[in-house]
């Protein structure tokens, strides 16, 4: 069982306040016997009162005695003179290093002490990259490089240590002018930085932001995403990729092998392809080419004819791991193909030569510079909470979370204008986080703006929980996304991170809006027909028209969904219901769903309702003794030992039935039915691979290949369509420029919305108050 599935099953309640960071300075005077003399404080120049209260309006949470009675310009400390906005280094606890700010306030309390109000700069490591992370061997963060934040606060005047000298460095100043740029400053900042949604972007640059209306007009009147390449090592979810972007490069190989593939396709590209088609006499292997002599070739030698592949790996299984073409030999056919090294065709460097002019032309590799978004959900089994040997201490180190590196370190050699990585919540929950951290400081190292999310889906209209973690990077030149901000109201479950509390996309607490109803299990598949435990055929007819919104809306076909992934022509059958079959249970199994019965219960129907079990102190459950124990037909217990023993006997999950008003936590991997709810209401069977497709947004169309169980894994895995398009929107938006500055979320428009959902009417959508929350794993 999925660790996810268990973090979101809601058990405790313990709030969660979110820890805002009050930078508040200590007092540098040391007693009068300390060795540190008083200081010598003269307020300088002072500001009248009109404007004053013009420049510096009261707040409301300022302490009654550190209300101003009134503003200078300038402030004398031991004969240095300060003025507004200098930066400045501000003396913090014991231990720790000093504070650095940005004056923007002098003024004397109604107490008559004298304050400085100022902007904090945030250090790498004051940020959410904890300074673990400063010290990694595949990146680096430069120590003078620092954030300003939109903290902002007072403290004493003799709090100020010293003069510093920052300085704003352009982030788009390319490597080699950044030394000099910053050779005569203490610090320097390209970008800001806030708690909220863990953001580093660019500093709001004052002019160019477009009307926000005319593009969204613009972005919903169809700006094309496609998908140029995939790359997964699963050989069924490639095929489910390609059959449903069938112009996309889908490559079944591992992550890692791709990245060493495409560096080494980008030297071929620079040896083999002329720019301008201009024949470089260096390059130009034609002059000298023996290839086509028409010798006798020695005996044991075959000829190549083509070269048709190419990839970086072993298909052969034999040891070495090498860049490798897929060969066509002349004279032989397909079946005689083989992969080769590249060493192993110097003879030939005209086919070598053809193959990277012909698969530079057609694009069938990504060169560094010229891909605009990389997205993916790289697996981090590794902190799963099934995985006793999680390392705690250093989450990289352990194999199963690799590809969260090997992911970043393709972003690294691409440098794509856009990056956008999912991942399970418990990456901002494991060790502190320390996954979540290491992506963030990849990218910010690498000088890219970062906003961190977590987003649930159930608040995008499905009726599924399902919390995720997702990670927008954009290049300094690009305009960073935002998140979008829910359209659903949704039924409650699971935890947040702490650290990352701030990072829930929600509504803000004071704001009133509108969401829609949360959708219910009835909405999403009420329409489909009646099927068995053993259902072999995997197309069929509908039956039965939709009868709610939701339903008619995902049986669109591709081109009302404005889908364009098959250019405009999708040949596929219409009013067709595919992969609409169930995992077949075992007899056992079987016999035993058909005794849950189909009821909506106060605690839900599962095993608990099976003959021989009862419910003893605590809600425990437990076998009745008082009567012989029930057999299924083949001899074996009708209760398993297994559900009565699954958490201690505290769970009512296992052979559980869902019912038709409720929403489910996260559809998973898996379809068995022995630790997870997922027994179809009114009939006697897991939901089948359409049903689980449905609760996470794909389009009826969307068909997915392989045996059935590789297909549930699939969908389990998946992003649920309704995030992945509300992040789409907002990718939109800020791939042309949109950019209202200081908001981190975004209002999807109306239009964007399709839903036939009552409103209702929220003060917010209730964090962390309504938020459950629970400890990190549950034994289960
Ligand atoms: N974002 C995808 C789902 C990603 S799930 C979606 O929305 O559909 C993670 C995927 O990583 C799985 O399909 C798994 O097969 C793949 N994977 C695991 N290890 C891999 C590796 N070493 N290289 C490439 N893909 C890998």
């Amino acid at each position: 069982m999925e660790a996810e599935e268990l973090a979101e099953e809601g058990k405790g309640t313990e709030e969660e306040s979110i820890a805002k960071r009050r930078r508040t300075a200590a007092t540098r005077v040391v007693n009068g016997d300390g060795d540190e003399s008083v200081d010598r404080i003269v307020l300088g120049e002072p500001v009248p009162g009109d404007e004053a209260r013009r420049r510096w309006p009261e707040s409301s949470d300022e302490e009654e005695e550190m209300k101003a009675r009134c503003h200078y310009k300038t402030v004398n400390v031991n004969d240095e003179i300060y003025r507004l906005d200098d930066d400045v280094y501000v003396k913090a606890g014991p231990d720790e290093e000093n504070y650095i700010g940005r004056i923007s306030e002098f003024f004397e309390g109604i107490n008559r002490a004298s304050y400085f109000s100022c902007q904090w700069f945030f250090r790498t490591e004051d940020t959410v990259i904890s300074e673990k992370l400063l010290k990694m061997h595949d990146h680096t963060h430069d120590h003078k490089r620092v954030f300003l934040s939109n903290e902002k606060n007072a403290n004493l005047i003799e709090c100020i240590v010293s003069k510093v000298k920052i300085i704003h460095v352009d982030p788009n100043m390319t490597p080699e002018a950044k030394p000099h740029a910053i050779s005569d400053c203490d610090l320097y900042y390209d970008m800001s930085y806030s708690d909220a949604y863990s953001t580093f972007e660019n500093l709001p640059a004052g002019c160019g932001a477009m009307s926000t209306g005319l593009s969204l007009g613009f972005a919903l009147s169809g700006k094309n995403l496609e998908t140029s390449w995939a790359v997964d090592i699963n050989k069924y979810a490639c095929a489910s990729l390609k059959h449903n972007h069938p112009y996309s490069q889908v490559r079944n190989e591992k992550a890692e092998d791709f990245l060493a593939l495409i560096q080494q396709w980008d030297t071929l590209c620079k040896k083999y392809v002329q720019k301008n088609d201009t024949t470089d006499p260096d390059t130009d292997v034609s002059s000298n080419d023996d290839e086509d002599a028409n010798e006798p070739l020695p005996e044991g030698t075959f000829e190549v004819e083509e070269l048709l592949d190419v990839c970086y790996g072993d298909p052969n299984s034999t040891v070495k791991t090498s860049l490798r073409f897929k060969v066509r030999w002349k004279g032989y056919d397909a079946s005689y193909d083989s992969w080769e090294p590249i060493d192993g065709l110097s003879g030939c460097p005209n086919r070598v030569k053809e193959f990277v002019e012909k698969g530079h032309r057609e694009n069938i590799l990504p060169l560094p510079g010229a891909v605009d978004v990389i997205c993916g959900g790289p697996p981090c089994q590794g902190i799963s909470g099934f995985n006793r040997f999680r390392k705690c201490n250093d989450p990289l180190k352990d194999e199963k979370n690799k590809q969260l590196i090997v992911f970043m370190d393709i972003v690294d050699y691409l440098r794509p204008k856009y990056v956008l990585m999912e991942n399970v919540v418990d990456i901002l929950k494991f060790a502190d986080g320390f996954l979540g951290s290491y992506a963030l400081s990849r990218l910010v190292a690498m000088n890219y703006q970062a906003r961190l999310g977590m987003m649930t889906a159930g608040r995008y209209g499905l009726p599924q929980f399902r919390m995720r973690a997702f990670l927008w990077g954009a290049l300094p030149s690009m305009v960073l996304p935002k998140f979008p901000l829910p359209t659903h109201d949704v039924v409650v479950r699971g935890i947040v991170p702490k650290k990352f509390s701030q990072s829930v996309v929600t509504y803000d607490e004071a704001t009133t809006h509108c969401l829609r109803k949360a959708l219910l299990l009835f909405d999403a598949i009420s329409d489909l027909p009646k099927v068995g435990n053993d259902q072999p055929k995997d197309v069929m007819g509908y039956r039965r028209a939709p009868k709610t919104e939701f339903q008619r809306r995902i049986r669109l076909n591709r081109k009302d969904m404005q889908d364009y992934s098959f250019r405009g022509n999708d040949p596929s059958e219409e009013d067709k219901l595919f992969d609409y079959q169930p995992l077949k249970l075992n007899k056992d199994d079987y016999e035993r769903v058909q005794h849950i019965p189909s009821k909506k219960a106060s605690q839900g129907a599962n095993f608990r309702d099976l003959k021989g079990v009862k419910s003893g102190p605590n809600n425990i459950a437990e076998l009745d003794t008082n009567i012989p124990r029930v057999k299924l037909t083949s001899g074996k217990p009708l209760v398993p030992n297994y559900a009565i023993s699954f958490v201690n006997g505290k769970s009512s999950k296992p052979f559980g039935r869902l019912w038709w008003d409720e929403t489910v936590p996260t559809v998973v991997t898996r379809a068995e039915p022995h630790n997870q709810i997922i027994l179809h209401p009114s009939q006697d069977r897991v939901l089948t691979v359409r049903e689980n497709a449905r609760l996470q947004g794909f389009p009826d169309y969307y068909r997915l290949i392989g045996p059935v169980k590789q297909k549930y894994i699939q969908v389990g895995n998946a992003v649920a369509v309704p995030v992945a398009r509300a992040l789409g929107f907002s990718l939109g938006l800020a791939y042309q420029g949109v950019s209202d500055v200081d908001q981190a979320v975004l209002k999807l428009p109306e239009s964007f919305i399709y839903s036939d959902q009552e409103k209702v009417v929220k003060s917010s959508v209730g964090f962390p108050g309504d938020e459950v929350v629970e400890s990190e794993h549950l034994g289960e």
